[in-house]
């Protein structure tokens, strides 16, 4: 049963003397290869000289997470789990706890996030916790993922996700600016 209509039948006719001596395919290849070559040499080289330059991303790139904050500052995260649950390489983990009496400037709702941690090194940077979350409470921004030879170094905790006032204050400026 054929599934597409993509597939080719096979030449099995027997090779002439041309194909079987080679060398007119190798001077192909070769003449694919200086053709590149010279378009390289006179329009300049096509990479890119990273770090003095960067070039733009694509507009759908999930770089680094954020813990959002509502417009008061409080931490919008009420640790229902959603995005763990959702995670495909189970990065997430936390912990819940109780918002006590005086924190309502703290946290949003009634429970929140003592502990929130993301591995990056299992994160594929999907983006299903941010889709998952029905508190807009986490993102994947634009930030990429710096580099360590540490492992510690990639286990992100709450500290290190939440938006401080000034991101806020960024991305505030940048929307008015759209
Ligand atoms: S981006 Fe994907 S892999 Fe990374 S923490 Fe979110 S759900 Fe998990
Ligand atoms: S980030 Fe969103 S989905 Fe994840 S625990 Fe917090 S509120 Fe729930």
């Amino acid at each position: 049963m054929q599934l597409t209509n993509r597939s080719v039948a096979v030449d099995r006719s027997p090779m002439t003397l041309r194909e079987r001596i080679y060398l007119p395919a190798v001077l192909g290849g070769l003449k694919i290869t200086l053709g590149h070559a010279v378009k390289t040499i006179f329009k300049g080289a096509p990479t890119t000289n990273y770090p003095k330059e960067k070039r733009p991303f694509s507009p759908v790139f999930r770089g680094l997470h954020i813990l959002n904050r509502d417009e008061e500052g409080r931490e919008r995260c009420t640790a229902c789990g959603l995005c763990a649950l959702a995670c495909p390489a189970e990065a997430i983990t936390m912990e819940a706890a109780e918002r006590k009496k005086g924190e309502e400037h703290l946290y949003r709702e009634e429970k929140y996030a003592a502990r929130y941690e993301i591995n990056m090194l299992r994160c594929i940077f999907c983006g299903y916790c941010e889709e998952a979350c029905p508190k807009d409470a986490i993102y994947l921004t634009e930030t990429v993922m710096p580099a360590s030879y540490k492992r510690d170094f990639f286990i992100y905790k709450k500290e290190d996700l939440l938006i401080t006032r000034e991101q806020i204050d960024e991305r505030k400026a940048k929307q008015q600016h759209r």
